[in-house]
């Protein structure tokens, strides 16, 4: 069967497992879900998810129990990964907060994309909107003090956009090779992401 990790530090893990779990169920594929504590737990995975929460402290964390840089070396070495949120703040390669500019914060800097963090403003400028995501569909996306994807360079490419009230439209969802950032939450509404991620673990994109 398929073992596909979490990493499991801080924010929405349980939200994540439930969407693998129903993203499996409707792919007819047997998964392992590991929560990702520790850099053992990284051995033999398929797949891996970044969830939403806060993405410096996810990072600290991550540097904390030594798995910054190991995390980095499975996803350039090929592991398929998808990050939400904090978590595509986390795999960018350029992060800037919307307020204090230069954020300094540890990143994986995996992925050819530029974030602004909270770059729709505070917790109550969340909202949520359908988008129409290249070669996934349309599905509700949530944004919770998401942050915008600015830029996609390199092999990185847009897959679905958003209006953001001053900046226009921004990305909304990007891919790099088996790497997949979304700025949005799709664990909250949707099982198309994660069973993307399922296919792309299983070589079908
Ligand atoms: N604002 C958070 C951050 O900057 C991300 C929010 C989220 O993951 N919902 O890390």
């Amino acid at each position: 069967s398929v073992r596909v990790g979490v990493l499991a530090l801080q924010g929405d893990v349980e939200e994540h497992e439930y969407a693998i779990k129903r993203a499996s169920e409707e792919l007819g594929i047997n998964v392992d879900i590991i929560r990702v504590k520790k850099t053992e737990q990284l051995s033999d995975l398929s797949a891996l998810v970044i969830p939403g929460g806060e993405s410096t402290t996810i990072g600290s964390l991550a540097r904390r129990v030594g798995l910054l840089d190991r995390l980095r070396d499975s996803i350039i070495n090929g592991l398929p990964t998808l990050g939400t949120c904090a978590g595509a703040i986390f795999m960018a390669r350029e992060v800037r907060d919307s307020v204090v500019g230069e954020t300094g914060q540890p990143i994986l800097g995996v992925m050819d994309i530029a974030v602004v963090r909270n770059a729709f403003g505070r917790q109550r400028d969340s909202f949520e909107t359908d988008l129409s995501i290249d070669g996934i569909g349309t599905v509700r996306a949530v944004f919770i003090r998401a942050p915008a994807i600015v830029r996609a360079w390199g092999n990185a490419r847009a897959l679905a956009y958003v209006k953001h009230p001053r900046l226009g439209n921004v990305i909304a969802a990007a891919q790099e090779g088996d790497m997949m950032a979304t700025a949005f939450h799709p664990e909250l509404t949707t099982t198309k992401v994660h069973k993307y991620l399922l296919e792309l673990a299983l070589g079908k994109h």
